[in-house]
């Protein structure tokens, strides 16, 4: 049996800040019972999924949690004070609905769920 196979991988999609990494992970190992956060990061990574190039390079980096960890389960976030991505909340969430669309688009054998990480730092999960 290797590591794969015996532990639960999932996989975040992030913005790069050192603020949000350790709530994410938290987050997700409690909430959906996972071993393992694989992270992949970009600054403000919730607007990336209108720039084509971008997202294929994400994808490229999803599709080895998913095809090699196994991952069942991806979640896109966008947060409060985003340096790379300095644009309203209203704006964060149309971004992140829209990454979570692109992502179901992909046809893996994933759940896709959005989060919002508001000023305290703690994520609210977007019910799709
Ligand atoms: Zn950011």
């Amino acid at each position: 049996m290797n590591m794969a196979n015996s532990n639960k991988f999932c996989t975040s999609i992030s913005c790069m800040d050192g603020r949000i990494q350790l709530p994410i992970i938290h987050l997700l190992k409690e909430k959906f019972n996972v071993d393992y956060v694989d992270t992949i990061t970009e600054p403000g990574v919730d607007k990336l999924f209108s720039n084509t190039n971008k997202m294929q390079e994400i994808k490229s980096k999803v599709l080895i949690s998913v095809n090699v960890h196994g991952s069942k389960l991806i979640m896109i976030s966008g947060h409060h004070d985003c340096a790379g991505n300095p644009v309203s909340k209203k704006e964060h969430i149309t971004q992140i609905k829209n990454a979570i669309s692109v992502i179901q688009s992909w046809k893996m054998p994933v759940k896709v769920n959005g989060a919002w990480i508001n000023e305290d730092f703690e994520l609210e999960i977007m019910e799709i």
